[in-house]
This record gives C-alpha cells, sequence and structure tokens, in this order.
C-alpha cells in the first residue's frame, strides 16, 4: 500500500466525476477547498451519443460535457484522478479512502457521487442497442424518434407505465407483455392511449445493417418496430462505499438508493451523496444541481466548525 502523502490528503474527496461529483467539486474548488475527485471512468450515459434536455447544452456529446466540466476545475487547483474507490472508514474527523490501486487517502468531508448501472433486461442482441435505438426515457430520447414504429418492453413490476408514457411521443406504439401481468385499469388506459400489446415471451431483438427492425418472439416471429422503450430490471446504485460507512438506504421498486435531505446531506455525520446514487430520476441536470448544492453546504459547513474551533480555542 502506498504511503500516505500530503498529496493524498484533501478537505474534500468527491468519489465519481459525472455531472453531480464535477459540478459539487467547481463550487468547493472555487470555494478555496483542497478537492479531489477520484472517477473510474464510466458515467450511465456514456453508450448514447447526444445529451438532452440540459439547458444551453442540449444535444451535447455526453463525453464532452464532462471534458469541458473537468476543464473548468483547473483554475480553482481541482484535481480529477482516475480510480476506483474500494474502501472508507471514518478516521477522527474524517475519513480514510483506499483505491484500487492501494493508494490511501484522507479527506475531512466526502461527496460520493458514484451514479447506479442500468442492469438491463436479459433479452438477445438489447444491451448492443441501449442507448442507440433501445431506449430507455422519453425525456431523453423521444423527441428525436417521435412519430416512429416503437415497441415497448413490459416491466415486470410496472408492465404498463412506460408505453402509456411514450404514447405521448407516438401514436404507433405496441407493448411486449413478455410474460407480465396487465391490470383491468392497465389495458383501460392502454386501450385509451391506442397501445397495442403482444403477448408472449421476447426472445431477441431484430437487427439489420446495425439498425433495429423489431422484436423476435419465441415463436421465431418478428414484430416490426424502429425503436424499443425497455427499463432497466433493477437500477444498482452504486453506493458500496456508503453501505460500508453505514448510511441509510430507501427501497424504490427499481433498486436501494441513498437517503439524503434536501443539501444532499446523508445519514453519516460528514457525508454527501448526490446524483443517481440518491435516486432513479435524477437527470443530468439535477445531478449537476444536487452537486452545486452540496458543494455550497459542505463548505459552510466546514467554515463555521473551524470557526467555532478557534473562536473555543480563544475562550478556552
Ligand atoms: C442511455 C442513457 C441515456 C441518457 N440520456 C440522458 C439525457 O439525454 N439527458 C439526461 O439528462 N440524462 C440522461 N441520462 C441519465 C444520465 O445518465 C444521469 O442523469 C447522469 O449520468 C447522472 O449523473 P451522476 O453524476 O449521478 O452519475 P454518472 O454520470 O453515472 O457518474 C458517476 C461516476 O462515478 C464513477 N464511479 C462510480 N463508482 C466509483 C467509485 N467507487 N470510485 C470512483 N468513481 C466511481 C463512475 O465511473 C462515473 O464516472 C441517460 C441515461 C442513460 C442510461
Amino acid at each position: 500500500m502506498n504511503a500516505h502523502t500530503d498529496e493524498n490528503s484533501h478537505e474534500v474527496v468527491v468519489i465519481g466525476g459525472g455531472a453531480a461529483g464535477l459540478s459539487a467539486a467547481l463550487i468547493l474548488g472555487r470555494s478555496r477547498r483542497r478537492t479531489l475527485v477520484v472517477d473510474s471512468g464510466a458515467p450511465r450515459n456514456a453508450p448514447t451519443a447526444h445529451m438532452q434536455g440540459y439547458l444551453s447544452r442540449d444535444g451535447m456529446d455526453p463525453a464532452e460535457f464532462l471534458a469541458a466540466g473537468r476543464r473548468e476545475l483547473v483554475p480553482y487547483g481541482v484535481e480529477v484522478r482516475r480510480g476506483e474507490v474500494t474502501g472508507a472508514v471514518r478516521d477522527g474527523d474524517g475519513f480514510a479512502l483506499t483505491l484500487a490501486d492501494g493508494t490511501a487517502l484522507t479527506a475531512r468531508r466526502l461527496v460520493v457521487a458514484t451514479g447506479l448501472v442500468d442492469e438491463l433486461p436479459e433479452v438477445e442482441g438489447l444491451a448492443g442497442r441501449w442507448g442507440r435505438d433501445v431506449l430507455h426515457c422519453p425525456y431523453c430520447h423521444g423527441w428525436e424518434v417521435r412519430d416512429r414504429a416503437f415497441g415497448v418492453l413490459a416491466h415486470p413490476t410496472m408492465p404498463a407505465h412506460q408505453a402509456l408514457m411514450v404514447s405521448h411521443w407516438s401514436p404507433d406504439v405496441t407493448l411486449f407483455l413478455n410474460g407480465a401481468v396487465l391490470t383491468g385499469e392497465d389495458a383501460r388506459l392502454l386501450d385509451a392511449a391506442g397501445v397495442r400489446t403482444v403477448a408472449g415471451p421476447v426472445r431477441g431483438v431484430a437487427v439489420e445493417d446495425d439498425r433495429l427492425t423489431g422484436v423476435r418472439l419465441a415463436d421465431g416471429t418478428v414484430a416490426g418496430c424502429e425503436v424499443l422503450f425497455a427499463a432497466a430490471t433493477r437500477l444498482a446504485a452504486r453506493h458500496d462505499v456508503l453501505r460500508r460507512l453505514g448510511a441509510e438506504l430507501y427501497e424504490t421498486p427499481f433498486g436501494s438508493f441513498v437517503k439524503v435531505d434536501e443539501t444532499g446531506r446523508t445519514s453519516v455525520p460528514g457525508v454527501w451523496a448526490a446524483g443517481n446514487v440518491t435516486g432513479p430520476t435524477e437527470q443530468v441536470v439535477n445531478a449537476a444541481s444536487a452537486g452545486y448544492r452540496a458543494g455550497t453546504v459542505i463548505n459552510a459547513e466546514l467554515l463555521m466548525a473551524d470557526l467555532t474551533a478557534k473562536a473555543d480555542a480563544r475562550t478556552a
């Protein structure tokens, strides 16, 4: 293991360099806090070529967005290191972290902005089309594919929801039930939305010339569609570090997330969290906003802690 050195000692370590983490780091750097971002380089939206819905950045390449974010940290002396945080324990008033390569770090405060992993349905060929013509979110992609022939792969626990949502973006929607069971109310709303349903198990996606052409059913038939909406089976928040520190989680039908207050404070004193690790609906702009808010509160908290300690020392 590397010996501890000053270059590995920071006021704040931000774990995860996506929108949430970089935004927290930007405001911490501007607040003159010695800040390090450790990032393993696997942001959630990496498979897609365009990032939509971020005011002033609509349609930007997500990789360029993050590269611009990292460049903006340079003037404030914030360091971004490639690496994976694998261990975290409390160390006095702060924390001791370990990276996968054995590097030891210390920090007074932590921001955990590690995002989540979409665990995809086990349908042949689906993973290779993810973020291209297999889509998960109408707010991210709906406008670009409006009025095309949509397929929707039913989610086992909420089979009608996504088909009802995307019916707003196209009048041509087919819901593949793949073993899911509809309630009477589901059927009534799907009918009102003009959504067709196809029963029976789905085997794979059909692709020609690098374009999705349909959904292959178990009986070998192919039902045509140009895009397929499919929700992840589980959204696996990357909260290992937080769990190890004892942070409180909450459950959703898609997986567990880290519980935070309105400033991003977790149940562990000194640890904040922001972005998709805190909830399934955090889009890029929300993640950036949450990171910013956490950064400002951490700075204020450190400032008050240090001033209080100084005042106490004077009056002791
Ligand atoms: C296909 C697809 C398309 C999308 N399109 C859009 C869109 O158009 N518009 C939109 O607003 N949203 C979109 N999203 C959602 C978007 O990806 C998320 O809102 C956003 O990535 C959340 O940012 P984040 O900072 O919380 O997490 P991420 O962007 O996932 O960043 C987390 C970072 O933490 C790193 N990390 C994880 N664990 C560790 C560790 N232990 N140590 C160090 N680093 C670690 C990861 O490598 C990653 O770089 C899309 C999602 C998908 C799946």
